[in-house]
């Protein structure tokens, strides 16, 4: 029987805890927002949804803004949200 532990992760934008490989880690590197399927970039992570209303939920609750602690503007959420889109395109 397995019983092998599942790391959980919370989505900053709709807070549900899931295991982590259901969630997209986005992080805050030096290309700036982007996201890190493979979830091997360096820099600040956040989880979220695949689904690009957790993004903005994450704006609107400030999510992004205490756990990269910096303000994110809208155009870099826009690109995010577009590149969330293309990777669930071509994942499922
Ligand atoms: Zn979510």
């Amino acid at each position: 029987m397995m019983n092998k532990r599942i790391p959980m992760r919370t989505c900053v934008g709709c807070k549900a805890v899931k295991p982590q490989k259901e969630l997209i880690r986005i992080v805050d590197g030096a290309d700036g927002l982007v996201i890190d399927p493979e979830g091997k970039k360096n820099g600040r992570g956040v989880y979220v949804c695949p689904d690009t209303k957790c993004i903005y939920d994450a704006i609107k609750n400030n999510g992004f803004k205490r756990s990269l602690k910096r303000n994110i503007d809208k155009d870099t959420i826009d690109k995010l949200a577009e590149e969330l889109e293309e990777y669930g395109q071509e994942n499922g």
